[in-house]
């Protein structure tokens, strides 16, 4: 926590606004959108799961229909699909950015408007933090006509051109998750393009409730709104975003310039114009085995590492999904590894983990030659 959360938590008390409603959600509300810019509007709600489901109803996703999601992200990107009764498609991604590949997504909308029928919708992943090339998605989708999902659960403080993201295509979600980089402890929000959009995600996220002194319901609602006790938390915790930000891309920074000389170990730099929250500092290591070597020594020591997200298209749950792939995804899996990024990682933490990291390659190299 920064400092202040606990003043508008308490002020939540004191006001007796304990309910999914009140002051700090419209103070949270006011805060992301004057945060974000380029005229948002944000529901916040209960997580971005919540969010994207939201999302998919707000765009008519339903049974039958077919939505492109990105298969190197985590599974929250693409449960919401089926929760809607349609079928998720997954996409490999590029290698600039680890994200959603333009030339895979062309793809894979033609081969379905020849084999089915138009996907409904497309959900690409600021994967990390680091920016998908959202020029080059919004073109095709445009040019299909398929509206974008922005998954930007791990991008808050991420900009593309200057442009934050969550506001760079059709419809944007954030998570204050406990593992994001600022937290309400569950929490996610919708960033939509109107008010009216807006208000119809509050509307769904609150029970549908018709306008009628008794309850009247015409549409099956859900209740994902955030609490006002949360959305306090979140109030403070918007007021440390840029140094949560600056700390984060001070570890990738400090990871980077002690061990980018080794060819062991590869680095994903920002495109021009791509700027990254740097969520998590990750690494491509040269092999399976030198990645395992990195992630047990560290564990040995007490310090938990971790491999990258392990792509949709192959895991259990999605097993029978059609899926447009090249590889990549899976190398990155093979080899990657999420790096300690906390933001209170102090400069002997950092010191001590890259003393580790440094032990292990040393070994490794023994081992090799
Ligand atoms: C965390 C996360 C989500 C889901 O957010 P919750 O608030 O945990 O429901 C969705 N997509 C990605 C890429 C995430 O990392």
């Amino acid at each position: 926590m920064g400092g202040s959360e606990q003043k508008f938590v308490n002020e939540a008390f004191e006001t007796n606004w304990i309910a999914p409603l009140g002051p700090n959600v419209d103070g949270f509300e006011n805060d992301i959108q004057h945060y974000l810019g380029n005229n948002s509007q944000v529901a916040v709600l209960s997580s971005g799961t919540a969010a994207i489901h939201i999302a998919l109803q707000l765009l008519g996703v339903s049974k039958g229909d077919e939505v492109l999601c990105q298969s190197f992200t985590f599974s929250a990107s693409a449960n919401p699909i089926l929760y809607q009764g349609a079928t998720p498609v997954f996409i490999d991604s590029e290698k600039d950015t680890w994200n959603m590949s333009p030339e895979l997504l062309e793809i894979a909308i033609r081969d379905r408007i020849e084999k089915y029928k138009k996907p409904k919708a497309i959900i690409a992943v600021h994967l990390y933090g680091m920016p998908y090339k959202a020029d080059d998605i919004n073109a095709i989708a445009r040019k299909y006509e398929i509206p974008v999902v922005e998954d930007s659960a791990e991008a808050l403080g991420s900009t593309y051109h200057n442009q934050a993201c969550g506001t760079l295509s059709d419809m944007g979600i954030l998570s204050f998750n406990g593992n994001k980089i600022i937290t309400t402890s569950g929490g996610g929000a919708l960033i939509t393009k109107s008010l009216e959009q807006k208000n119809k995600a509050v509307f769904l996220s609150t029970q549908a409730r018709d306008h009628a002194p008794h309850y009247e319901h015409s549409s099956v609602g859900f209740n994902y709104r955030m609490s006002n006790v949360l959305a306090g938390i979140g109030r403070g915790q918007m007021e440390v975003l840029d140094a949560r930000v600056a700390a984060r891309r001070h570890n990738y920074n400090f990871y980077k310039a002690h061990l980018s000389k080794y060819d062991a170990i590869s680095f994903l730099d920002e495109p021009e114009g791509f700027y990254s929250n740097r969520w998590l500092t990750c690494v491509i290591t040269e092999s399976f085995e030198l990645r395992e070597h990195i992630r047990l020594t560290l564990l040995e020591e007490g310090i938990e590492s971790r491999p990258l997200w392990k792509p949709m298209h192959m895991q259990p749950v999605f097993k029978d999904c059609l899926h447009f792939t090249d590889g990549t995804s899976e190398a990155l899996f093979d080899k990657g590894l999420c790096l300690p990024s906390g933001s209170n990682l102090s400069q002997d933490n950092l010191e001590s983990i890259l003393h580790i990291i440094l032990k292990s390659l040393k070994y490794h190299d023994k081992q090799l030659f």
